[in-house]
């Protein structure tokens, strides 16, 4: 039999590729070498926010109490949240599963492989089969990299997924790398009680964000004491003695229970025939045209094509190449504006335009921007620090971002806003909540605005 459709990988972008395709027809094969939700489910979007939202009452008490409404303390068992943790992600693959029985989608278990044209193998312990299609979709995701000196050797030096998989919280943790995933786990290592440090070579943590949200984080990061290193290039971090010993290249040492290197990620491309297919690959990006096509009836979406790493990006991909196999569309892919988020309290939000890229490009933009501390949910929170800003191009808005209280309330109204190309008269069109944090971006959508400026 030839499948319509065979996926490689079952993440986000392939596993939504697969249930799409099979909402449109098409017979599917999908092929997974670990179990179903890849990175996201298992290792990276939901874990991660299982452990914030179990210790957020942590945060939220700590507030409270510099108010002098409340005190004692919230105690939360980390093995008990890791055997949550667990039972979810089992949940959650046993629906996966359901749905791609309910859907007729072929699951098949092994390691797939590109085996000639309009072919690919499936490796597994009962041997290998091979496996004809008309369309391959290659969602094979990504998993963390690492410099020289700074590998994981799973005793005290660990990279994210080990990280997720602790027994036991450190109470002391050293963090390589203060983008999303290295704050994140810090503020849960934090609200567990661990002595936090942060060791970065850029000189502004959160350096993919606008520099005033690096700022704000910052000043709360140090309100929390996180020794917070910045401009450090680090030389090694090793395991010596049961601790994590990192050095830096000015010599310093710094030690701690555990250190997670968080640093980046690279796509899992390589070894599974697609070079040889004639597939362009950069840094092991699969390079894709404007309709996320690798090569002819081979496409390629989520964090395996380098676009843009996050979920909601590899979903989107997905149901659009499954509609373009389908010949619902035979239109050029386009993503719009993706709203991305850092998880926590404070919580960033951007979509769009951000100012310093505003200023890089030669659009004549405008900001307008309210502080939090007007905002009655903020206030009620307890939770006052941060702002709404607003990036405006041609009389219209081209870009979002928050910093602060549970802004990533925002997200999807900033990204209709956005995508709408909202202007100043659009905003009485729309009646917003009161009391609500949404008004904080109502706000600043009124609020008086300054040219963007070098
Ligand atoms: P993946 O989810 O990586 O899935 C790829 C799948 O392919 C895996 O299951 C893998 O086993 C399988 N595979 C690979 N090669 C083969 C092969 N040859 N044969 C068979 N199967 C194969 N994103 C967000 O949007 N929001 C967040 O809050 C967020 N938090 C994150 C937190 C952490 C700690 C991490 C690490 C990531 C986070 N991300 C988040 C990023 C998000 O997880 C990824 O962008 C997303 O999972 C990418 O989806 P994907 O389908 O492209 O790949």
């Amino acid at each position: 039999m030839t499948y319509d459709l065979v996926v490689i990988g079952a993440g986000p972008g392939g596993f939504d590729a697969a249930v799409a395709g099979a909402g449109y027809g098409l017979k599917v094969a999908l092929v997974e070498k670990d179990v179903l939700g890849g990175t996201c489910v298992n290792r990276g979007c939901i874990p991660t926010k299982l452990w914030l939202g179990a210790t957020s009452a942590i945060e939220e008490l700590h507030n409270q109490s510099k108010m002098k409404v409340a005190s004692g303390e919230v105690n939360v068992d980390f093995t008990a949240l890791q055997a949550r943790v667990q039972k979810h992600l089992v949940g959650t693959r046993k629906a996966m599963g359901m749905q791609l029985k309910k859907l007729g989608v072929d699951l098949l278990e092994g390691i797939g492989r590109l085996a000639g044209k309009g072919k690919i193998s499936v490796e597994n312990e009962d041997g290998t089969q091979e496996v004809d299609y008309k369309n391959l979709v290659v969602a094979t995701g990504s998993k963390p990299i690492f410099f020289p000196g700074l590998e994981p050797d799973g005793e005290c030096v660990l990279d994210s997924d080990m990280f997720l998989s602790m027994d036991s919280m450190p109470s002391s943790l050293i963090v390589v790398g203060a983008g999303f995933i290295g704050l994140e786990m810090a503020q849960a290592a934090h609200r567990f009680g661990a002595k936090v440090t942060v060791v970065d070579a850029m000189d502004r943590v959160a350096p993919l964000e606008d520099p005033e949200v690096s700022k704000a984080l910052r000043s709360v990061f140090k309100r929390w004491k996180w020794d917070i290193k910045l401009e450090e290039r680090v030389s090694g971090v090793r395991t010596v003695d049961g601790k994590a010993v990192l050095t830096l290249e000015s010599g310093e040492q710094i030690e701690a229970d555990k250190a997670l290197v968080a640093v980046g990620r690279g796509p899992v491309t390589q070894g599974i025939g697609l070079e040889e297919a004639g597939i362009e690959m950069q840094f092991n990006q699969i390079q894709v045209d404007e309709n996320l096509m690798a090569a002819k009836n081979i496409y390629a979406i989520g964090d395996a094509n380098g676009q843009m790493q996050l979920a909601h990006a590899a979903a989107h991909q997905a149901h659009y190449v499954a509609s373009r196999i389908a010949g619902k569309t035979d239109a050029p892919y386009e993503s719009g504006p993706i709203p991305s988020v850092l998880y926590g309290a404070p919580e960033v939000m951007r979509v769009g335009l951000m100012q310093n890229e505003a200023f890089l490009t030669d659009m004549d933009c405008e900001v307008s921007k309210v502080q939090l501390a007007a905002n009655p949910m903020a206030q009620a929170h307890a939770a006052t620090q941060g702002f709404v800003k607003v990036v405006w191009s041609g009389g219209k808005v081209v870009g979002v971002t928050a910093v602060g209280h549970e802004v990533s309330r925002l997200a999807t109204t900033s990204t209709m806003i956005v995508q709408q190309g909202w202007t100043a008269e659009d905003i009485y069109k729309t009646i917003f909540p009161h009391p609500s944090l949404d008004e904080s971006l109502l706000m600043a959508l009124k609020a008086d605005r300054q040219k963007v400026e070098g």
